[in-house]
């Protein structure tokens, strides 16, 4: 199927448009008219290859809201005209023990990603939805609330899933002194969903010109991480602290603020790592320190059903996308409030306009 996009072709030139062929549709898929895509780290990460794992050419995008063009004739939960998102993944064996637990992300075979990954049919390489459309397996397809703005729900695909399904592995709730370190896309939607979980949530920042956003967006306190009085303040208080920093840096100036059995769950992932962490503030208080991926399908569901429920949707900035490159270097200097998304309403005028001349 022709689409048209935008994309990297190798690491160091700019994302630009791209015109591209994704699979034609199967039975059991559902073909999507994309309507905004919200801007992840990863997406940098990737189109950058700063993971070392880029395929080019590349189009980035796992934050997908649109509405359902058609679907397949096995295709029994969507039909045409539907609100739905498209996450980080687009298919996974479905037969290992993860995905029969409903854990495709943790996929033993290794699922398929949304971009740059190798799909499981036809062996040629999954694009993202920094694009006019996409075609998914209806198992991996998401309905979005409709009381819900599509472009704010669009970052709730992967920065929501991300930082609430640690949050629920965890069991946050009332009672708990909960910490979120980084105040960007995922951090965001952390402070949001912990605070709706009842929790005393605390933002760590290293931006003093937050504080107010991070208060407005459900902090009971805001901690300059860069300060050590403020950081000794909190030693030994936290039950679980969730950290989002895209960047490598001291996780000893967090392990002991946990209190005894305390865990902190590191979900960013800089492209070298962190210094390593002291062994002795892990003994001395039982501390943990652990990792969380995205989250399962019906995570997923359960995230939107919620986010749904409570209103919740994430702080953007719309746009267009021949603004990409510029929402990266931004992105890059912590100056995002609080997702970039993108509205492929201007792809689709940037193509017009280039028929018209
Ligand atoms: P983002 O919007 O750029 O936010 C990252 C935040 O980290 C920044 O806003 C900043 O917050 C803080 N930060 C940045 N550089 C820092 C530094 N040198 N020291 C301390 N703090 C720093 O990125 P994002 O989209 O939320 O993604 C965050 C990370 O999670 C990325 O590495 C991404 O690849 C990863 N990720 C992981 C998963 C998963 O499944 N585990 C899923 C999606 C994304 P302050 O200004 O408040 O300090
Ligand atoms: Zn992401």
């Amino acid at each position: 199927m022709e689409s048209i996009g935008y994309g990297a072709v190798n690491a160091r030139q700019p994302l630009a448009k791209l015109d591209f062929a994704r699979r034609e549709p199967r039975p059991d898929d559902v073909h999507i008219d994309i309507l905004y895509c919200g801007v992840c780290h990863s997406d940098l990460h990737t189109a950058r290859d700063e993971w070392g794992n880029t395929v080019y050419p590349v189009v980035p995008g796992h934050e997908i809201v649109g509405r359902v063009h058609s679907v397949g004739q096995q295709v029994t939960r969507f039909r045409e005209g539907d609100l739905v998102g498209v996450g980080c993944m687009v298919d996974s064996c479905q037969q290992c023990a993860s995905c029969k637990e409903g854990l495709e992300q943790y996929c033993e075979v290794g699922f398929v990603g949304t971009y740059n990954g190798e799909e499981m049919h036809s062996g040629g390489m999954s694009y993202g939805g920094y694009s006019n459309n996409i075609v998914v397996n209806e198992k991996f397809v998401l309905r979005i609330p409709e009381n819900l703005p599509a472009a704010g729900a669009a970052p709730l695909l992967c920065a929501g899933i991300t930082t609430f399904s640690p949050l629920r592995q965890w069991k946050v709730g009332k009672g708990h002194k909960v910490g979120i370190v980084g105040l960007g896309g995922l951090g965001h939607m952390g402070v949001k969903l912990a605070h709706a979980m009842g929790a005393h949530v605390v933002l760590f920042t290293t931006s003093s010109n937050k504080t107010e956003d991070a208060r407005r967006l459900g902090a009971d306190e805001v901690v300059l991480s860069k300060d050590a009085d403020q950081m000794a303040a909190h030693q030994n208080s936290f039950d679980f602290i969730l950290n989002t920093v895209a960047a490598p840096h001291d996780l000893d100036a967090f392990m002991v603020l946990l209190k005894r059995d305390g865990t902190m769950t590191l979900v960013g992932a800089p492209a070298t790592p962190h210094p390593s962490p002291q062994v002795f503030n892990f003994i001395m208080k039982r501390r943990r320190l652990a990792g969380s991926l995205i989250g399962g399908i019906r995570e997923t569901q359960e995230m939107l059903d919620f986010c749904g429920q409570h209103g919740i949707v994430s702080d953007i900035e719309m746009i267009p996308i021949q603004e990409i490159n510029t929402a990266f270097e931004r992105m890059l200097k912590s100056d995002v409030k609080y997702r970039f998304v993108i509205d492929m309403a201007s792809l689709a005028n940037e193509a017009q306009a280039v028929k018209g001349a």
